[in-house]
């Protein structure tokens, strides 16, 4: 069986360091391991219209913000394909014929939507397209026969929604569709890294973000008014260093060289955060040595994103053979779920003549 990756973002903001440890740097290893036979990657506009509809510009300036963040972090558009949801005509059909497969209970049963309703005080009046979005990400995973989705752990239900319309689709019209498997990051601090204002996730919905696209000065400013551990008041008192978040992007982030390079005091993260629980080490040493961390993994971003901001119509048209690419190998597999479901009368000469044949008797 071919492997195939499909995966992507809403295009509801720039891309922030969440995406990167979760999804995204992941995906340029993946590209690069030559080990999958088609990648495909979406910029999630019509999924992120179920919950921005009154706000469309928002949607469409973040396109190229999205793009460029792709190709900024090392997405090669000769390897993968980068397109555009909402040019998908397949795409909205399947899901349409993937909601008959879902009951609304189980539906309400997903975790990752219910905490979603929640934070977007949508309790009293949730649209229908935003309620029923796993289906159409079933939609996307499918349309492609993806067998990879490299997904952060919030996406874990959608993945488990998507598997079951497969298995119910397969035993209700035959063996069509493939059941994808998600690939979180192996850390489980990058599966969801936290804010930078400690809540659970960093989300352009909560504005708790480090942007890949932050100049360094951004990056500083943001990391030096994190918080740390509220009972660290002096140098001299122990600290703890869980529920910390400057350590916990430490965890996601440094490596044994780092500590050569920015602070030789320590030879590695257990060494500082020992030091810290016994007291002795400022916030500010810690701090200073995370800016070091996140800008050294973020300038070369930022250079590539310099050079593809030079020209924008070039990123559309990436954007466009991508797409292009992606309509003909959901258009297949749309084709073959018509079939399975008895819904192809013109492409079945068959049905007519048998037909035929049964009113001639
Ligand atoms: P929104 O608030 O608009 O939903 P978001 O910041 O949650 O935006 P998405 O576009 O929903 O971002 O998520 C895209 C991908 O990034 C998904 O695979 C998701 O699991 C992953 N991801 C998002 N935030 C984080 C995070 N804080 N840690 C790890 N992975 C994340
Ligand atoms: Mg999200």
């Amino acid at each position: 069986m071919k492997k195939i990756i499909l995966t992507g973002d809403r295009p509801t903001g720039k891309l922030h360091l969440g995406h990167y440890v979760g999804s995204l740097k992941r995906r340029v290893e993946l590209q690069n391991s030559g080990e999958y036979d088609d990648i495909f990657i979406m910029i999630a506009d019509a999924q992120a219209l179920t919950d921005n509809f009154d706000n469309p510009d928002k949607i469409r300036d973040n396109i190229i913000e999205v793009a460029l963040d792709y190709l900024s972090a090392g997405l090669d558009p000769s390897k993968v394909h980068i397109f555009i949801q909402s040019q998908l005509s397949a795409l909205t059909e399947l899901t349409f014929y993937y909601m008959n497969l879902v009951t609304v209970s189980r539906l309400e049963r997903n975790p990752t939507v219910k905490a979603e309703i929640q934070m977007r005080n949508f309790e009293t009046s949730i649209p229908a397209g935003f309620f029923t979005y796993p289906v159409s990400q079933t939609a996307d995973i499918t349309a492609f026969k993806a067998t990879t989705v490299p997904v952060g752990e919030d996406q874990l239900p959608m993945i488990e929604q998507a598997r079951e319309i497969v298995r119910k689709f397969n035993s209700l019209y035959g063996e069509t569709l493939v059941e994808p498997d998600a690939l979180i990051p192996k850390n489980t601090v990058c599966s969801r890294l936290p804010g930078t204002d400690g809540k659970a996730k960093m989300s352009k919905s909560l504005g708790n973000c480090i942007y890949l696209s932050d100049s360094p000065e951004d990056v500083k400013k943001k990391v030096m008014s994190m918080y740390t551990d509220p009972g660290h008041l002096q140098v001299s008192d122990p600290g703890k260093v869980e529920g910390n978040t400057v350590f916990t992007y430490l965890d996601a982030f440094c490596t044994d060289a780092d500590f050569e390079k920015f602070c030789p005091d320590y030879k590695n993260l257990d060494e500082m955060k020992d030091h810290y629980r016994r007291g002795g080490l400022g916030d500010v040493k810690v701090k200073k040595f995370l800016i070091n961390v996140l800008n050294q993994e973020l300038e070369p971003i930022r250079a590539r994103r310099a050079e593809y901001e030079k020209d924008i119509p070039g990123v559309y048209q990436i954007l466009k053979e991508g797409t292009e690419a992606a309509i003909k190998a959901a258009d297949a597999t749309l084709a073959e779920v018509k079939a399975a479901m008895r819904i192809n009368y013109f492409e079945d000469s068959a049905l007519i003549e048998g037909q035929q044949a049964r009113f001639n008797k």
